[in-house]
């Protein structure tokens, strides 16, 4: 419905400048059916406007589709003084967006934020998940509207030929400490802290997110990866630690982490394939 709204106001961008033109050449005397360079002008000052109202309703429409995933929290501010007023108020981040904490977990604008900086509470598990949690960990305790979306992007991989699947899904608190020290075991602090995260540090608590096939650096490589990569965002999904963006993250590259935030801000982050970081679009640190 709101796509056939945006595409009757292409039409009549055309449209209406055309009808407009016509009717001043109709309603002419026959001998004097001339038209004059203002009305081209008004026409398309006509066209102009209507191209610059379209704008605004296609912003109200995506912002609309944005409140309509479900993982995004509808916080309510009440009215007044947005800070003093709220009692979730933690910080407003470089960029003047509002973090807040709300049982346990922090957000932007009903976005979960989890990184270096901003860990879940110990207690904090994800509700309304597609399987229910009664494991530390579990491929399918996902948010069901994630795992719908999922369910579609990997449809649309296999009738290509492509084979996704997800190999880490929901991680608890306990279990990411677990593997967290694990990593210290193996390589030391630094190398866990690049490759891992600490136990409520992890996307993977949230039941947002996921790791996809080899869980390894082979992956951006293969066709799935690139597809992946390319296609994610169209159904919500975000390359959460990109390339080259470690001093923003706070992790090496991972192509194989994928993070739901919906389709709206999925977009604005796939930047037409120049990936921007969460950190970087709310303006968030990323660090122990
Ligand atoms: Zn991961």
């Amino acid at each position: 419905m709101n796509y056939l709204i945006v595409f009757i106001m292409n039409l009549a961008i055309i449209l209406i400048p055309c009808i407009y033109l016509f009717v001043i050449y109709i309603f002419k005397k026959k001998k004097k059916r001339k038209l004059k360079i203002g009305h081209f002008l008004i026409a398309i000052i006509m066209a102009t406007l209507i191209i610059l109202i379209k704008d605004k309703v296609s912003d109200i429409i995506l912002k609309d589709n944005k409140s309509g995933d479900s993982v995004i929290k509808e916080v309510e501010n009440g009215s007044g003084n947005e800070v003093e007023d709220n009692p979730n108020y933690v910080e407003t981040t470089s960029k003047g967006y509002i973090l807040e904490k709300i049982d346990g977990a922090y957000y932007i604008d009903g976005y979960i934020i989890v990184n270096k900086s901003y860990p879940f509470s110990d207690s904090w598990i994800p509700s309304n998940t597609e399987e229910e949690i009664n494991n530390d960990i579990c491929k399918n305790c996902l948010d069901k509207e994630v795992y719908n979306m999922w369910s579609q992007m990997k449809n649309d991989a296999t009738s290509i030929g492509l084979n996704i699947y997800i190999s880490s899904g929901y991680r608890s608190f306990s279990y990411q400490k677990g593997l967290y020290e694990h990593y210290i075991n193996k390589g030391g602090k630094d190398y866990a802290d690049i490759t891992s995260a600490r136990a409520g540090h992890s996307e993977h608590q949230s039941g947002l997110a996921f790791d996809l096939n080899s869980v390894d650096d082979s992956f951006s490589a293969t066709d799935e990866g690139k597809w992946v990569n390319n296609n994610a965002h169209l159904y919500g999904f975000i390359i959460r630690y990109p390339k080259d963006k470690t001093n923003e993250t706070g992790y090496k590259y991972e192509s194989w982490h994928l993070r739901y935030v919906g389709t709206y801000l999925a977009d604005k982050l796939y930047n037409n394939g120049n990936w921007i970081t969460m950190e970087d679009y709310f303006g968030l640190d990323s660090q122990y």
